[in-house]
């Protein structure tokens, strides 16, 4: 690659950031430090209708969420290359208008959007579909089908007139996408889209066109659904007599089962999150207790594939592997389960001390959580014993609520099964065996119980369930000596006392 690279993610702030954008984010990030170039952000808001406060900011926090920084952002300007924000660049779009005009590439249009209104309509009923181009431009009315000096005079009344792009007819129009090839468009098709508005703004097109020209872009990575204006583009670059840069055009996420793209009611039929960060009433990835490693890693793997067999990827490896010619040309399904799965990796790779900071504080919401329970050294304890059945740091407390507080309660059915006549004696004998231990670690215990059992011919199965019953209450939670080791002596035997006491 001899040109510098430099890539930038556009979004529109019209709402929160969907995870698909999250996605061609990510791309465009990896692209970037793979080739030791620069990732930008530039915030395309020059629809002001469809604004919305605090979406940019959402952006932001967004990917630094992620872990994604950028290189240059409207928070992080480059001189040369700012302002980061289209509608800070306003007054610069107008001369590139006027330069199309000049050059002929450009012409002004006059028509009200009644008479396009009625265009469209007219020929819907015949059957057809009204485009504004080569083949109806002179019926209309612009300056192509106007007198020069009536257009002056319109220009100097100040009517309202939109510039739109002169396509040319009969010419095939070569474009080149990494992911998807060569590709050649009928330019009869296109219609000569309005880059200039009535408001003094510019089209998404004019804008795009100019700012990656300006800033000197030289990979647009982005959504598939952006394709179809593939070919406007390279004629407007060709039309300034400017180099166009490379284009990858990525595949859609799809919904988890069925046709069409993931949307946010995917999300709220399926219980899952859709944005990375809560947005009003849509919780997001992070406030589901999913770890951005593990975001990252999955949204990787959405429409790209290493080549291996290797799911597992850190940001470094991702950007020492990742390729643009290994994006998949068809749509990437969403499956909600694999991102379960991806938390749950990175949850067992996460160290403990780490884990239970987060459930520390979580545990400040349960009162009756004894203080000596609450050190980061007990928490880290019961966190490396539950942590393999748990996606999310939320699932510690059901998990683990027994070795805080003892259980209110046994469970109904294990009850019947396991407290039979005669467990209530086998708890006290086995009481008097725990109260002479000194040693009460995992592993010690173990023996001296087991050969405790052995010596007095007493079944297994009838000690050991009912013991866990007692302890956790019910039949569920990892080895039972760990369990002891951690809640300890006095814990222990109040517990079993307490059973004795209870089911008699
Ligand atoms: N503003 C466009 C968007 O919202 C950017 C498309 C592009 O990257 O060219 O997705």
């Amino acid at each position: 690659m001899s040109k510098k690279v430099r890539v930038r993610f556009a979004p529109s702030p019209t709402g929160p950031l969907h995870i698909g954008g999250v996605r061609t984010a990510l791309f465009n990030y990896l692209f970037a430090k793979k080739h030791g170039g620069d990732f930008i952000l530039r915030i395309e808001d020059t629809d002001q209708n469809r604004y919305v406060e605090g979406a940019e900011k959402y952006i932001i926090d967004a990917l630094n969420w992620c872990g994604i920084p950028f290189d240059e952002s409207p928070e992080k300007p480059k001189d040369k290359f700012g302002p980061y924000r289209q509608s800070e660049r306003k007054e610069l779009y107008k001369v590139y208008a006027d330069e199309l005009i000049e050059k002929g590439k450009a012409y002004y249009a006059f028509d009200t959007t009644e008479i396009l209104d009625f265009h469209r309509k007219d020929h819907e009923v015949k059957g057809k579909t009204f485009i504004y181009n080569w083949h109806n431009r002179l019926k209309l009315d612009n300056s192509l089908s106007l007198m020069p000096e009536e257009v002056e005079k319109r220009l100097a009344s100040g009517v309202d007139y939109v510039i739109r792009f002169l396509t040319k007819p009969d010419e095939k129009v070569p474009l080149n996408d990494i992911i998807r090839g060569k590709m050649e468009i009928d330019s009869n098709v296109l219609d000569d889209k309005v880059l200039f508005k009535s408001d003094g703004m510019p089209t998404y097109h004019l804008a795009n066109i100019v700012d990656d020209h300006l800033m000197e872009i030289s990979h647009v990575i982005r959504g598939e659904e952006w394709l179809p204006s593939l070919a406007l583009h390279q004629q407007l670059y060709d039309a300034f007599g400017w180099d166009a840069p490379e284009f990858a055009h990525l595949p859609l996420i799809m919904k988890p089962v069925g046709k069409g793209k993931l949307s946010k009611r995917d999300g709220e039929k399926g219980g899952f999150p859709v944005f990375p960060l809560s947005w009003n009433e849509s919780v997001g990835y992070k406030e589901t207790g999913y770890f951005p490693e593990a975001v990252v890693n999955f949204l990787a793997l959405l429409g790209w594939n290493p080549g291996t067999e290797q799911e597992l990827f850190s940001l470094t490896e991702l950007i020492e592997t990742f390729s643009l010619e290994r994006v998949n040309k068809s749509g990437a399904r969403f499956d909600p389960d694999k991102t379960k799965w991806y938390n749950e990796q990175y949850m067992q790779s996460r160290n403990d001390a780490e884990l239970a900071s987060r459930f520390l504080t979580e545990l400040q919401e349960y009162s009756d959580v004894k203080e000596r329970s609450r050190t980061p050294e007990y928490v880290a304890q019961v966190v490396s014993l539950i942590k393999e059945r748990a996606t999310f740091v939320s699932d510690f407390w059901p998990l683990s609520d027994y070795f805080f507080v003892s259980p209110s309660k046994y469970n109904e059915k294990a009850t019947k099964k396991q407290w039979k006549e005669g467990t209530a004696d086998i708890m006290n004998q086995l009481l008097e065996v725990l109260i002479t231990q000194t040693d009460f670690t995992s592993e010690t215990l173990e023996t001296n119980v087991k050969s405790w059992i052995n010596e007095k011919e007493l079944a297994f199965g009838k000690v050991m369930p009912p013991l866990r019953l007692v302890l956790v209450g019910d039949m569920k939670g990892p080895h039972i000596f760990d369990i002891i080791g951690i809640i300890g002596k006095e814990e222990t035997v109040s517990r079993i006392e307490r059973a004795i006491a209870v089911l008699g």
